[in-house]
C-alpha cells in the first residue's frame, strides 16, 4: 500500500472547498515526507491499533495506514468527513472515523481490550488537556507520538533547574519517558502557525506513579508560585507545609524547580498520608 497513489491533499482540500479554521487549531501537514517521518518515529505500526486526534484532510492518517496501523481517528470538524470517505475505502477496513470532541470521547469504547498508541498532530488549543487526559488514562493507552508547539514540547521534556520545568514535565515524566524527537518549522504547515512545532515521543515507564490527581494538586501549588520557597508556596495546598517537606526529605527553603521527579513523588505521598 503506497499513499503516493492517492490524490494530492492540496487538491482534495480545494475540490471540497475546505479552508483552515484557526479556532480549531487547524494547521495541516500536506507533505507526506513529514507525516511519514512522524509515523516512523512511532515505531513498527504494522497491525497496531492507533488513535489519531484530528485527521483533518488525512495527511498523517495516510502515513499511519501506509505503515500498517489500524486507525481510529477522532475529528471534531464534520466538514472533513466527506473528504476522508475515500480513505476509508483505501484502508481496506483499517480506518474508522469518529466525529466528536476528543476531550469528551471515552477511548475505552473505541479500542476493545487492546492497547492503542496515540499518534497525532494535535490541535494546539487542546493539546495540553488532551495529554493530561491520556497520562491519566488506564490500561487502553500505549505509547504516544504527539506534535505540540515547540515551547510546550520543551515543557514536557524539561528537567529540574530549567525555566521550562514545571507541572507538565513532572506529570508527564511520572508516567512516561519523554523525548523531543524533532522540530518542525512553521512553514511546513498550511497555513503556517506563528511558531515552530516539535514531535514528542512518550513511552511508558516500568514504574509509573499511580496517583496523578494528587501529584497534579501538589505541583499546581508548588509551581503556582515558583519563585517562592516551598514552605510558602505549598500553603496553597495545606496550612502547614513544613512537616510534609521534612517527611519527603526536601529542604523547606528549596524552590519547586529544584525538586526532581522522585522528590515530587515523595512529597505527594507525604501529603496523601497526611490528608484525611
Ligand atoms: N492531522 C491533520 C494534519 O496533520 O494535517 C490535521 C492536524 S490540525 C493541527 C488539528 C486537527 O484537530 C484539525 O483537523 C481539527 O479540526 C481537529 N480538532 C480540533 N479540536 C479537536 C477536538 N477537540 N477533538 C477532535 N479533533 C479536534
Amino acid at each position: 500500500m503506497n499513499a503516493d497513489e492517492l490524490p494530492a491533499l492540496r487538491d482534495e482540500l480545494e475540490a471540497h472547498g475546505l479552508w483552515a479554521n484557526k479556532g480549531l487549531g487547524q494547521h495541516f501537514l500536506l507533505d507526506l515526507n513529514i507525516t511519514r517521518r512522524i509515523a516512523s518515529t512511532a515505531g513498527d505500526l504494522a497491525e497496531r491499533p492507533v488513535i489519531e486526534v484530528g485527521p483533518g484532510p488525512g495527511g498523517l492518517t495516510r502515513a499511519l495506514l501506509e505503515a500498517g496501523a489500524h486507525v481510529t481517528a477522532i475529528e471534531k470538524d464534520a466538514r472533513f468527513l466527506p473528504l476522508l470517505e475515500p480513505l476509508i475505502a483505501w484502508s481496506e477496513g483499517r480506518l474508522s472515523i469518529v466525529q466528536g470532541d476528543a476531550l469528551e470521547v471515552n477511548e475505552c469504547d473505541l479500542v476493545d481490550d487492546t492497547r492503542a498508541d496515540v499518534i497525532s498532530n494535535l490541535p494546539y488549543n487542546v493539546g495540553t488537556p488532551l495529554l493530561v487526559k491520556w497520562l491519566k488514562a488506564g490500561s487502553w493507552r500505549g505509547n504516544m507520538t504527539l506534535m505540540f508547539q515547540k515551547e510546550v514540547a520543551q515543557r514536557i521534556v524539561a528537567k529540574p533547574r530549567s525555566d521550562a520545568y514545571g507541572r507538565l514535565a513532572v506529570l508527564a515524566q511520572a508516567r512516561c519517558n519523554a523525548r523531543l524527537e524533532f522540530t518542525v518549522p512553521a512553514r511546513a504547515f498550511t497555513p503556517p502557525p506563528k511558531i515552530a512545532s516539535a514531535i514528542v515521543r512518550l513511552t511508558d515507564l516500568d514504574d509509573p506513579y499511580p496517583h496523578l490527581d494528587a501529584l497534579e494538586r501538589v505541583t499546581a501549588a508548588a509551581f503556582g508560585q515558583r519563585r517562592k520557597m516551598l514552605r510558602s508556596a505549598l500553603r496553597a495546598l495545606t496550612p502547614e507545609p513544613e512537616p510534609l517537606l521534612l517527611e519527603a526529605d526536601i529542604n523547606p527553603t528549596a524552590r519547586a524547580e529544584e525538586i526532581d521527579q522522585m522528590g515530587f513523588r515523595r512529597l505527594t505521598e507525604a501529603w496523601r498520608a497526611a490528608s484525611p
